[in-house]
């Protein structure tokens, strides 16, 4: 049996990951759990799973222990005071599906134990991928990506040689606006940003879907995950999120990895490793779907890309930068006090405030953040 932590268990891929875990009850036993502002929600899984351990920001949630706990007159639950904490205490998976850079410090106590990480939190891969590999290779942890397109292309890699990889290809659905004219960009509420036509995910991500800056973090995740430079990653226009992500090889042969959409593929993918989970999704069929399409991005429409790659080349401080201004600008957008067409504006002139920074060490991560989510906040009103 193995034991599993949760960062972030109340947002849509901990509660995925919490359904995947409760199917398989032989073979994962739940010992921690974190949420950020949920806690009705936190305290129902508390009160299911009885981790050992869990945190709250706002502090201990009350929680009814089962009749056997009380029998057995044990505590079964503590609140420990840092997300960092609970991310170094035993477990031999921690899935970390918190948003934004908040998840730093966590991801860092678990590869510094020498333990699996199943990572979610793009945002930190982002931000610290470099060192978050290094951390991997001197104590002997495990980086699994949760993502559906690095876990397709990980599984993709499997049995092959670095030195024989071409490129990597991430697919993208386009997101909720991919129909609307891009004259209209302007004039889209967040009720009609947020409705993505194929995942159903957290805000921050959704909005993100929506102007692709999302596959733009994802080019640079898959950057730092599998440690290749910017022209080796590729973004492919693909409405029905059927294949999930290619490999190209020195031969000229792809590698795809296909299935319906649904995370659980990724998330059982992680939790089995190095096995293959059974039934984690229903069987895909291609003969009932017919016709798969696939475009080249367009630019024009999703500026938000070309500013990833942007950032990917210039070096680690724009990418720290510009992903940090997103948060704050989709926060924003979300509060209607920005447009929609303004985050790439936006997005623009901190890049170009930030571009000078070649490589920043982890220490100084969250002070580039912070001062790029200053510079942001100046350009569009305080908190
Ligand atoms: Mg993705």
């Amino acid at each position: 049996m193995k034991t599993v932590t949760i960062l972030g268990s109340t947002g849509s891929v901990g509660r995925q990951a919490l359904e995947c875990v409760s199917r398989h009850p032989e073979a994962f036993k739940v010992v921690g759990l974190s949420a950020y502002k949920n806690e009705e929600l936190l305290r129902a899984q508390l009160e299911k799973f009885s981790p050992a351990h869990y945190y709250f920001p706002s502090g201990a949630v009350e929680v009814q222990g089962s009749l056997f706990d009380i029998l057995e007159d044990k505590s079964f639950t503590k609140c420990v005071g840092s997300l960092e904490e609970l991310a170094s205490k035993p477990a031999d998976i921690v899935i970390s599906a918190v948003s934004g850079i908040a998840g730093l410090w966590a991801a860092v106590a678990v590869l510094k134990r020498g333990g699996t990480l199943a990572i979610a939190n793009k945002e930190t891969i982002v931000a610290a991928g470099r060192h978050l590999k290094d951390l991997e290779r001197k104590y002997g942890g495990k980086i699994i990506p949760l993502d559906t397109e690095h876990s397709a292309i990980m599984q993709c890699l499997k049995g092959e040689s670095k030195k024989q990889v071409k490129k990597l290809v991430l697919t993208a659905s386009g997101g909720a606006l991919r129909d609307v004219p891009v004259d209209k960009l302007s004039k889209i509420t967040p009720e009609e940003a947020l409705n993505h036509p194929v995942w159903s995910m957290g805000k921050k991500i959704t909005i993100d879907s929506a102007t692709l800056f999302n596959k733009g973090l994802e080019v640079i995740e898959a950057m730092r995950l599998f440690e290749v430079g910017a022209s080796d990653v590729e973004v492919l226009m693909h409405r029905e999120s059927v294949v999930h992500s290619l490999v190209e090889f020195s031969d000229g042969a792809q590698k795809a990895l296909l299935s319906v959409p649904d995370m659980k593929l990724s998330i059982e993918n992680a939790l089995y490793y190095p096995e293959r989970g059974v039934n984690s999704v229903e069987a895909l069929r291609l003969d009932k779907i017919g016709v798969l399409n696939f475009s080249a991005p367009d630019f024009e429409r999703y500026p938000c890309l070309e500013l990833a790659y942007e950032a990917a080349n210039a070096g680690e401080g724009a990418v720290i930068a510009l992903s940090a201004a997103d948060e704050v600008l989709v926060e924003k957008y979300l509060e209607k006090k920005i447009k929609l067409t303004d985050i790439p504006l936006l997005l623009k002139k901190t890049l170009s405030k930030f571009k000078g920074i070649k490589e920043v060490e982890l220490e100084n991560i969250l002070s580039i953040d912070e001062k790029a989510r200053q510079y942001t906040y100046s350009m569009v009103g305080t908190k």
